[in-house]
């Protein structure tokens, strides 16, 4: 069971003596309740209570890095089952998977989709993870030159899948500085996968059926040095996937086995619903999926779905304040003010373009509000809106001076009119009857 933040106070030395990075022993052992802190910062710890502490104060899931440089990613480190909790943490990595059977160029042609094809969903730029390839050949040669290929083509994450450790071997001379996730240690090949991980540093991947099973393979993993692993609980069915994957991510949450607490892999290519499996693994804690080379329409759908269940939902996603321009707006040009939630600019934005009539959107800083609660909560002011004109400079982009404002924000058109001097126009309040008011009102 976790300790509470008072208990671990209870264990520390009380010097106060900053060198753990905080302020006070109190503030380091909510940290560290917190699972945001690690006990070996403070100096003055015996070893008794370093056991203690460690064994109840790390992460309930281990955090697992795969790759290095720019595209790697980092999985695991959770802390609660449901999401309004708090927030999930670390999105999966999602990786394609190609053969060492196929051609080069076919691979190649999916590595570079995988480096270059990315989209832009409310302001943030969502990317595939890298490449899983299969050594399906069984051809210790093979898999090296499909591994070299992907290796010449882009510094992406990879999955090396073989159970064969003399293809993982010549497949390491071409990455094995570069943390590739290795697939898969079984209780047959345990010992000399782990002595592979271990002297290229790279994290492992555990495929067994059955907790009991995956928890043995964590402890030998853990016992020859290769801490750094991913469960592959080899689900027979998605049903039979959802309920091993759920059981553990409790066990681990609450720490009744902390021989579970690792990241969750999903090969999707298995279960013969690979739609559905995407989604099921996004949504029921796989940290790791890999699918084959997806559609445009399920590539866009599984990025959505991981950007909406890994946001946090405790803070709206926001845009920077400012000045935006639609089109090439002139000096007559519409200035519409809105605020910082980026769902409202992106619907407004969208709209706004459809109008085909350039003009300016000033984004005022509500914290991520949207104007309704913004109003009720006192974070849309005049002051806002008189500081956002003169801050962005709106008095010499236009030789005008009318702002229109949303309908939401009709309550304080009389004070922003007196706080900025502009004449104010009331808008719509709805985003999608922008393009008609514009038309009506703005001659
Ligand atoms: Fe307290 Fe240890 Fe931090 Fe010093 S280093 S303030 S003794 S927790």
């Amino acid at each position: 069971m976790a300790l509470k933040a008072l208990d671990i106070y209870k264990l520390l030395p009380k010097k106060n003596c900053k060198e753990c990075g905080d302020p006070t022993c109190l503030t380091f052992a909510m940290k560290l309740a917190g699972g945001k802190a690690d006990v070996e910062l403070c100096p003055y710890l015996s070893d008794e209570a370093k056991s203690v502490l460690g064994a109840t104060t790390r992460p309930p899931i281990r955090l697992v890095k795969i790759g290095v440089g720019e595209r790697s990613f980092a999985v695991g480190e959770e802390f609660v089952f449901y999401r309004h909790e708090k927030t999930f943490y670390h999105p999966p990595g999602v990786l394609f998977r190609v053969k060492d059977t196929q051609p080069a160029d076919e691979i190649i042609a999916v590595t570079k989709r995988v480096r270059d094809e990315s989209f832009v969903r409310v302001g943030t730029e969502l990317k595939f993870n890298g490449i899983a390839i299969e050594n399906a050949s069984g051809s210790v040669g093979k898999f090296a030159d499909a591994v070299a290929a992907i290796e010449g083509t882009a510094d992406l994450p990879l999955i090396l899948i073989s159970g064969n450790t003399d293809a993982l071997r010549a497949a390491l001379i071409h990455c094995g500085t570069y943390r590739p996730l290795l697939h898969a240690a079984t209780k047959e090949n345990v010992k000399e996968m782990c002595a592979i991980a271990k002297q290229h540093g790279c994290p492992l991947a555990i495929r067994a059926h059955g907790l009991d099973d995956l928890a043995q393979l964590a402890k030998e993993c853990c016992a020859e040095g290769v801490q750094d692993l991913v469960m592959d609980l080899a689900p027979v069915s998605l049903g039979d996937f959802v309920t091993a994957t759920t059981t553990i991510r409790q066990l681990a949450i609450t720490r009744t086995a902390p021989e579970l607490g690792y990241p969750v892999y999903l090969d999707t290519t298995l279960t013969g619903h690979e739609d559905a499996a995407i989604a099921l693994g996004i949504v029921k804690y796989a940290s790791v999926i890999v699918t084959s080379p997806l559609s445009s329409a399920s590539a866009k759908a599984a990025l959505t779905l991981c950007q909406n269940v890994y946001t946090d939902p405790q803070k709206p996603i926001q845009m920077n304040p400012g000045l935006y321009r639609i089109g090439s707006p002139g000096k007559d040009a519409p200035v519409l003010m809105t605020v910082n939630f980026s769902l409202t600019f992106f619907t407004l934005e969208g709209y706004l373009e459809s109008t085909r009539v350039p003009c300016f959107m000033l984004i005022v800083d509500t914290e991520g509000l949207s104007v309704l609660t913004a109003v009720a909560a006192g974070k849309l002011s005049e002051t806002l809106v008189r500081d956002a004109i003169r801050k962005f400079d709106v008095e010499n982009e236009v030789s005008h001076r009318k702002l229109i404002i949303p309908g939401y924000a009709s309550p304080l058109s009389g004070r922003i009119e007196e706080a900025t001097g502009w004449k104010v126009l009331v808008g719509p309040r709805d985003a999608a009857e922008i393009g008609e008011y514009l038309h009506e009102e703005w001659k």
